[in-house]
């Protein structure tokens, strides 16, 4: 992975999300998209992204990508909702990958949905990348987590069937299965010893609250925001985009409530949204002025930067190469 500090300014995303339906058929306890009250009150839009949207998006992303030489490092598939609900997720990946629009493809799925005919087309499609995000380590644990009557033991075959799927065409495709680190120890170790065997990488992710999220607590021990490292800048809106269903776009992945939306891509050029209009979140950020109700504020996301993603404006050359 790159410093992203050592390749600005990105006039191609270095990576891109990108996102085929905000429609989740969980309601996640840590989730802002499952916490429907919420989502009442912010009035978000919900819906499944069109194809004349996506297709906008790749005909966009073409020119600048022949335009500037240079592509995204991934586009990943997923943003705010579960991919798997978006019945063009194969023919969308498929198309990105006839274009040659990128280095690899990622989704990012809860996998109640996969079975054995969506396996063959997302792997068809030239998918590379799967993440399986696991919401409990058995049924008891998922259904609390999820609020939904779906069974641990039904997504672990689903995940299982992925995986041998995947072994018939010589494993194509990586698959990562992904638990958060709010877990006891004894229950990690039971979800590596029951996934080990059906993917290529266990992951124990750090648990983080969304951006602008300080009231999602479902483990009491979260970093406060006032200890964080209080001079860096965050590199989200230098380095990635994502597309929300509907077209609007944001320069932050985890811009749940929108907040950062900077333009649309049914009405705008992608170049012209990344190179132009995202430069008002970037001049916040470099700046350190934001808008008094702006996610970035309180980002409790910001925690789980690693070195390659800390941005320090050292002798003002954020300035210069932004014009600010
Ligand atoms: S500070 Fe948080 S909300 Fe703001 S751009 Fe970075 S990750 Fe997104």
């Amino acid at each position: 992975m790159p410093y992203i500090k050592d390749n600005l300014p990105y006039n191609v995303p270095y990576q891109i999300y990108i996102d085929p339906s905000n429609l989740c058929n969980f309601k996640c306890n840590f989730c802002p998209t499952g916490n429907t009250k919420l989502m009442k009150n912010i009035q978000r839009p919900a819906g499944m992204m069109k194809m004349t949207t996506f297709k906008k998006f790749i005909d966009d992303l073409n020119l600048m990508v022949k335009k500037y030489k240079k592509k995204p490092s991934m586009i990943a598939l997923f943003k705010d909702g579960e991919p798997l609900l978006n019945p063009n997720l194969p023919d969308m990946i498929r198309l990105i990958n006839e274009c040659n629009l990128s280095e690899k493809l990622h989704i990012t799925s809860n996998g109640s949905l996969m079975n054995n005919f969506l396996s063959n087309k997302l792997i068809e499609s030239g998918l590379n990348e799967i993440r399986f995000s696991i919401y409990g380590v058995d049924d008891g644990s998922y259904k609390t987590n999820v609020n939904k009557n779906i069974e641990y033991e039904k997504v672990k075959k689903n995940i299982s069937e992925f995986w041998s799927v995947n072994k018939s065409y010589g494993y194509p495709v990586k698959v990562i299965c992904k638990l958060m680190d709010i877990y006891s120890n004894k229950q990690i170790e039971r979800f590596k010893n029951q996934f080990s065997d059906i993917c290529n990488t266990l992951i124990i992710e750090k648990f983080h609250k969304w951006s602008d999220s300080e009231n999602w607590d479902i483990k009491g021990k979260q970093k406060k925001i006032d200890d964080m490292e209080k001079d860096f800048i965050c590199a989200q809106p230098f380095s990635r985009l994502t597309v929300l269903f509907n077209g609007d776009v944001t320069p932050c992945c985890v811009d749940w409530s929108h907040k950062l939306v900077v333009g649309n891509i049914n009405s705008e050029s992608l170049d012209h949204i990344w190179n132009s209009l995202c430069n008002k979140i970037r001049h916040q950020h470099i700046k350190k002025s934001f808008h008094e109700d702006s996610p970035c504020i309180k980002c409790d996301y910001k925690s789980k930067r690693t070195k390659y993603d800390k941005i320090y404006n050292q002798n003002n050359y954020l300035n210069k190469i932004y014009s600010c």
